[in-house]
């Protein structure tokens, strides 16, 4: 049997972690067995479902790097609200489901009664045992699954082990609303039945639901597809993950300059293991990853530790590609004459800067000085350096470097050494203040580097300016 698993995502939010980490064991277990991945929409909550979340879904995935195989096929369920409709008329017609015509008194009245018994609300089963004549006429109905009274649901879940409820616990389902539209209950049934899903790999929070899709399976005769249930990821405090214990969507992480790999990384890590190991390749995720790996209880989020992995990633990542990062996060601050020797330069500087940022954003907001132009901002101890003796030492020290023929880091480098020894001055006490200059900051990769990375017309520019900064902040 060819494993297919399906991600089935409602467009109503952001493509929320939960999901994100459902998709990719969905994808990881198919993979893993040689099997299908396929992409639902289930876009059936119209006053919900936005166009911006079903685009995030793509993009999400994309960014994910989860390619699914229904690729240019991927089913939107409401386009399938006939057929759901189909399989609730044929229940009807085999007497396995009925017309209720309870009125919205009547309902209420079945909760008030079953709140003061204790139980949770529930339908009584007014409609089910009449006959149908009794019918008012020209009335509103749903249509509901006449689910067996006697005898038990049990469930072999893939991760939770044997489930168990009583068929007495649950009440007859609705199928299709008085409106005619088809419940969501139904929907999922009819939508993984016909899209030959084998495996139901989702959150914990549809266990229930998952009991009364098994009642519809029975009544059509179909065979229910394996179900693995996923515990729920929590935020770090144990609670229901919000927004105030940090990012949530995966489109959050990405603008905060996680890196795909990362996140999925530790997505995976959170609720599954194989070992210690904690770095895996996509190709080891495929491997290695097996429903046995997935832990029973719920997860915390640990923010500190993606950002630890994503550092990881960041440093495997290629210079190329966090090149390209870095112009598309920077691209309102690149002029079209800019671009070419802002990129040169990055080339120089990545192999030191990756080394030193723990994510995109800050990747960038290091990369930044090297924007050719003048410096936008000194910040507090850059400006503190120079108002020292500092700015003495950098002028200076201009004064040698733009004699200096070869501006590549190595002589920079000699060069910097033999002028700290004839001054007099530890190399820091040359470096810091020429870093201040050139960056505004006091943290850049090395001075070679960064000196060699502007060349020699912009750093002499650079230092020159700095004496006109500091008179005017009355430090000089
Ligand atoms: N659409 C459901 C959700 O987003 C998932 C349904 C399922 O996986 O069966 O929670």
């Amino acid at each position: 049997m060819t494993i297919r698993t399906r991600f089935a995502p409602s467009p109503t939010g952001l493509l929320h972690i939960g999901n994100a980490r459902a998709a990719l064991f969905n994808y990881l277990f198919s993979r893993h067995h040689g099997g299908e991945f396929f992409l639902r929409i289930e876009d059936t909550d119209k006053e919900r479902s936005t166009q911006e979340a079903v685009d995030v879904i793509f993009r999400g995935l994309k960014w994910m790097g989860l390619d699914y195989d229904n690729k240019g096929e991927v089913r939107f369920q409401a386009s399938y609200q006939p057929r759901h409709a189909e399989i609730a008329k044929q229940l009807l017609a085999e007497g396995k489901a009925y017309r209720c015509y309870a009125t919205q008194e009547e309902l209420e009245q079945m909760r008030e009664e079953a709140r003061a018994a204790g139980k949770p609300p529930r339908y009584n089963g007014l409609w089910r045992d009449r006959n149908p004549s009794e019918a008012p006429e020209g009335q509103p109905f749903t249509v509901r699954l006449k689910a067996p009274k006697e005898g038990k649901q049990v469930l072999n879940d893939l991760i939770q082990g044997t489930v168990e409820v009583a068929n007495a616990e649950m009440d007859d389902l609705i199928l299709l609303r008085s409106d005619g539209t088809p419940t969501y209950l139904l929907a999922v049934v009819v939508d993984d039945h016909d899209m030959e899903i084998t495996h139901v790999m989702r959150g914990d929070d549809h266990l229930t639901n998952t009991f009364r899709q098994m009642l519809i399976y029975q009544a059509m005769g179909w065979d229910c597809p394996k179900f693995a249930h996923l515990p729920l990821i929590h935020g770090p405090d144990g609670g229901k993950l919000s927004k105030r214990h940090g990012a949530q969507s995966v489109i959050e992480f990405r603008e905060q300059g996680i890196l795909p790999e990362a996140l999925c990384n530790y997505l995976l890590r959170l609720g599954w293991g194989h070992g210690d190991e904690e770095i895996l390749t996509r190709q080891e995720q495929i491997k290695l990853f097996d429903l046995d790996g997935v832990g029973k209880s719920p997860s915390r989020m640990d923010y500190a530790k993606l950002n630890h992995l994503n550092g990881v990633w960041l440093r495997k990542a290629t210079d190329e590609r966090l090149i390209k990062e870095i112009l598309s996060r920077l691209k309102d601050e690149i002029s079209e004459e800019a671009l070419p020797v802002f990129q040169k330069r990055l080339e120089i500087l990545m192999p030191s800067l990756k080394e030193r940022a723990a994510n995109l954003v800050e990747l960038a907001d290091n990369a930044r000085f090297a924007l050719p132009g003048p410096i936008p901002a000194f910040n507090d101890k850059a400006l503190k350096i120079l108002s020292n003796e500092g700015i003495a030492v950098a002028q200076k020290t201009a004064n040698m470097l733009e004699k200096l023929e070869d501006f590549s880091a190595e002589p920079i480098h000699t060069a910097l050494k033999e002028f700290a020894e004839t001054e007099n001055l530890k190399l820091g006490k040359v470096a810091q203040p020429l870093r201040a200059s050139v960056t505004g900051t006091t943290a850049s990769p090395g001075i070679d580097v960064t000196l060699a990375a502007l060349g020699k017309e912009e750093v002499i520019r650079r230092i020159r300016a700095t004496k006109n900064l500091i008179k005017s902040e009355g430090a000089a």
